[in-house]
């Protein structure tokens, strides 16, 4: 595949905040970025379900109709506590503040969420192509039941992994955390670094978190680097960047 490509996700997106991505997604049709890929948690720490709120459905397939992309992004976004090696609880508590629903997922678990994920959107005229896990952690339980239940793609901190022909595309991720002053700072260097790494990648990606958005500097940040991608870019959906993968195959 020829060309140089980079994908908008906007990640988090639930019953409770889809509200507050409307002006980002205004912003960034200015800014000619038409199509995003939304990753939406149907029942977000078991407080906000989608299943009962037809506002947020209506809202999400009139983005669906535009062109964006809705993308499975865990079901919970929730890890339970679990009894584990210190190493593993430590990056579950730190890494991921316990969001790392399939981090350490059983097959029936994991097969039972996504399953009913799937079901969910396709009954509510949804259709998702492909599967995140929450801070992009998915055991191999996890990525079995993807390729048993026919999801084409999921992706990795370090890239996109294509589920039938296992193929793996690597694609750096610009992507902020917000959950203290001295990660907000951090952010900021890391997008510093990303220009230059980006570089080097016919495919990078930029995701977007809501505590990214409740913090006007990352917010402007992250605009900045969309700029700065766009001038050199072509931004397509995971779904088209596949299809366009695909085609050229
Ligand atoms: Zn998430």
């Amino acid at each position: 595949m020829s060309g140089k490509f980079f994908v908008v996700s906007l990640h988090d997106v639930h019953a409770g905040n889809y509200h507050i991505f409307n002006e980002f997604i205004k912003k960034l049709n200015e800014l000619g970025v038409y199509f995003v890929s939304l990753l939406v948690v149907p029942y977000m720490h078991k407080e906000h379900d989608l299943s009962f709120d037809l506002k947020f459905v209506r809202w999400l397939k009139g983005k669906q109709s535009q062109g964006h992309e809705i993308v499975l992004h865990g079901y919970y976004h929730y890890e339970e506590i679990k009894k584990d090696s210190i190493i593993k609880n430590i990056i579950s508590s730190i890494y991921t503040a316990h969001e790392g629903e399939f981090y350490r997922i059983s097959y029936d678990d994991a097969e039972s969420r996504i399953r009913k994920g799937l079901e969910l959107f396709r009954c509510n005229g949804l259709k998702a192509y492909g599967f995140v896990a929450p801070a992009w952690l998915a055991n191999d339980n996890a990525v079995k039941v993807l390729k048993n239940t026919g999801v084409a793609y999921t992706t990795k901190l370090t890239g996109i992994l294509l589920l039938k022909s296992d193929i793996f595309i690597k694609a750096p991720v610009l992507s902020f955390t917000s959950r203290s002053p001295l990660r907000k700072l951090l952010s900021i260097l890391w997008a510093r670094l990303f220009r230059f790494i980006s570089g080097f990648f016919p495919i990078v990606r930029v995701s977007v978190h809501p505590g990214d958005l409740e913090t006007s500097f990352l917010k402007e940040q992250l605009l900045s680097e969309i700029v700065h991608l766009k001038k050199r870019r072509n931004c397509l959906t995971y779904k088209e960047l596949l299809d366009l993968y695909a085609e050229s195959d």
